[in-house]
Parts: C-alpha cells; structure tokens; sequence
C-alpha cells in the first residue's frame, strides 16, 4: 500500500521534472528506491533536505528527484531550486 502510494506520487513529480528537463531518476532506480522504503521514513523524519537550498523535504513540498553523482537527491518546490539544480 505504502508502495503504490509513495511510487504513484513520485510519478507525479517525475511529470512535473520532465517538463522542466531536469535529470529524472529512471523508472528501475525508482523502483530500487522506493522498494527500501528507506524514503518515506527519512521523509518522514525531516532528515531529507532540499540538495540547492537545505531546507527539509516534506511530501507536500518535494519538488524534484534527481541522481546526482550516484546519489538520490531531492529538490524542494521552489522554482528558484528547480532552476538552480537544472543549471
Ligand atoms: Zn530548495
């Protein structure tokens, strides 16, 4: 349940990051991640922040996932991230 949920959510942000050409985590790395659900536990937690400005990541403000170096990061919901990252 947790699964669909948190996979049919980050498929929406995966939308969102195609229209603003961002790098997006393919389809098997999303699976591998969400799979851990390490993700919505360290959500969960408020350890998870915002890769350009550091501010935590919600469920309600996630605004972009992306790999970078290897690493899945989150970007907030600013425009002004999004733009910064996508750089
Ligand atoms: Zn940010």
């Amino acid at each position: 349940m947790i699964y669909n949920y948190l996979k049919n959510l980050i498929s929406r942000f995966f939308i969102k990051l195609r229209k603003k050409r961002v790098n997006f985590v393919y389809d098997s790395d999303l699976d591998s991640l969400l799979k851990s659900l390490e993700v919505k536990d360290r959500i969960d937690s408020g350890s998870v922040k915002c890769f350009v400005c550091k501010e935590t990541i919600t469920f309600k403000n996630i605004g972009a996932i992306a790999k970078v170096k290897g690493n899945i990061e989150f970007i907030c919901e600013k425009p002004v991230c999004i733009s910064n990252f996508n750089k």
